[in-house]
């Protein structure tokens, strides 16, 4: 059965270029029937931070990226990774060298004056020299020895089909002067030993992965698929980065954008099915397969992500925009225990609405009097334009016995044929009146969930 896995390293947050490849990973799996793994690769001790493993899982829960195992943390399996290379030394498929760092720099000046590409050679008569001059005390790292011969195939499932000679690779090293083993052996015992079958990464590991592949080889361990994803790119044109806005997974949330609309724009980022632009989960899961994933880079665009955002909300459960608006009001200290119920006003509201944000701020007048009205559209509509169309409705309003949207209709109707006023005469003041600003949904809906007290307030208020 399919097992993928997503591998971040917790150097800083989960970016936008992550969490696609999370996705692809996740929803291979799901798409198969099979598992996803998460696995933190905290082996470089000096620039993994708690705070990113924190903010990894957190992006990964906000976009509810569940995994089946994990998190596993490499810095947990130093024993399981020393075990390996310590038989491979054994086996001789790996090697002590006890070149000094120097060395090896002036070496690949020699190398680059005389054009030849750098890479480390065991053959060089100084490297001979230095290893046999070692002594018990000579600081040495592990270098996995290499096939010298021969050519690494793999199917990659995005980019077809690459070879690598073996005279291209050198003895990477598996274990560092200080003893910590290296990514690209880690990677390796990992996916090994967590059962992984396909693993979805970014295109910048591809020229890793004929190195992984010989491992897995010495290891006589099964080769995993790939599939190596193609970058982002920024609207325009360079590599996504922090200049482009939001990065970082949780600056979305604090943006104001729903997971589903996240998750939509980021599976159409470098992957299609014909040209259907919404998928709901069950669709992505039941469409999705790599082949389909494009080769080329996607660029990046918010406008796009911003209509999805609107789609997402207009069109979710209101109890499903609810439950993420909650944060957008508490940060604009918006309390909804008093007034209409907040799925009612998202009903309303919501498709005017392209971020949670922008609908937090438009459900403020259902919740928060005011004691002040906007003053553009207060010198417009209120005064003192609108003092007997406001005088009447609000003697309309408080004459209602049933509060519907159908009977504040009436009212409106009532005010503007008694006062033979255009409909504008009377629903701007009303509109402007209730809410305190002059743009807001239907008047005679927005009054009704605004309630009969606070409405006959703020038209008093209106008058005074
Ligand atoms: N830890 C690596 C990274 O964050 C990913 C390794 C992999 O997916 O194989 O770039």
């Amino acid at each position: 059965t399919v097992k993928t896995r997503f591998a971040p390293s917790p150097t800083g947050f989960l970016h936008v270029g992550g969490a696609r490849t999370a996705l692809y990973s996740w929803l291979y799996a799901k798409h198969t029937g099979g598992e996803f793994v998460l696995r933190i690769e905290d082996t470089d001790l000096e620039r993994s931070t708690q705070e990113a493993i924190d903010a990894i899982i957190e992006g990964m829960n906000w976009l509810g990226l569940n995994w089946d195992e994990g998190p596993y943390y490499q810095t947990k399996r130093f024993d399981r990774y020393n075990q390996l290379i310590d038989q491979m030394l054994e086996e001789d498929k790996a090697y002590k060298c006890y070149c000094p760092k120097e060395l090896l720099d002036e070496i690949r000046e020699e190398q680059m004056a005389a054009g030849v590409k750098p890479r480390y050679d065991a053959n060089h008569p100084k490297v001979i020299a230095a290893n046999a001059a070692a002594t018990e005390e000579t600081p040495f790292c592990i270098r996995f020895r290499n096939p010298k011969e021969g050519t690494v195939v793999f199917d990659d499932h995005i980019r077809g089909r690459i070879e690598i000679s073996n005279t291209e690779l050198d003895d990477l090293i598996i274990r560092r002067t200080d003893g910590s083993p290296t990514y690209n052996f880690c990677v390796v015992v990992d996916d090994w030993d967590m059962g992984i079958t396909h693993i979805v990464r970014g295109e910048d590991h591809i020229n890793n992965t004929p190195r992984q592949i010989n491992i897995y080889k010495a290891l006589g361990a099964p080769i995993p698929e790939f599939a190596h994803c193609a970058m982002i790119l920024g609207d325009d044109g360079a590599k996504l980065s922090k200049r482009h806005g939001a990065v970082s997974v949780m600056q979305y949330r604090d943006d104001g954008y729903l997971p589903k609309a996240l998750l939509n724009y980021l599976v159409r980022l470098g992957w299609s099915n014909g040209d259907q632009e919404i998928f709901s989960e069950e669709e992505m899961i039941q469409l999705f397969s790599l082949d389909a994933i494009s080769k080329s880079a996607s660029a990046f665009n918010t406008d796009k992500l911003l209509w999805l955002n609107n789609h997402y909300i207009k069109h979710s459960e209101p109890e499903y925009v609810a439950q993420y608006l909650q944060w957008h009001l508490d940060q604009k200290e918006i309390d909804i225990t008093s007034g209409p119920a907040i799925t009612d006003v998202i009903k309303l509201v919501g498709e005017r609405c392209n971020t949670l944000i922008e609908l937090a701020e438009q459900s403020r007048y259902f919740y928060q009097d005011f004691s002040e009205f906007e003053a553009g559209a207060a010198k417009k509509h209120l005064r003192p334009v609108a003092k007997d169309a406001l005088e009447l409705a609000l003697a309309k309003v408080e004459a209602l016995s049933e509060w519907t949207t159908e009977n504040l209709h009436q009212v409106i109707q009532d005010t503007c044929s008694e006062l033979d006023l255009g409909m504008g005469k009377v629903g701007m003041p009303l509109r402007v009146a209730v809410t305190g600003i002059g743009q807001s949904p239907s008047v005679d809906a927005v009054m009704c969930l605004v309630g009969k007290e606070r409405v006959m307030a703020r038209i008093q208020m209106a008058l005074a």
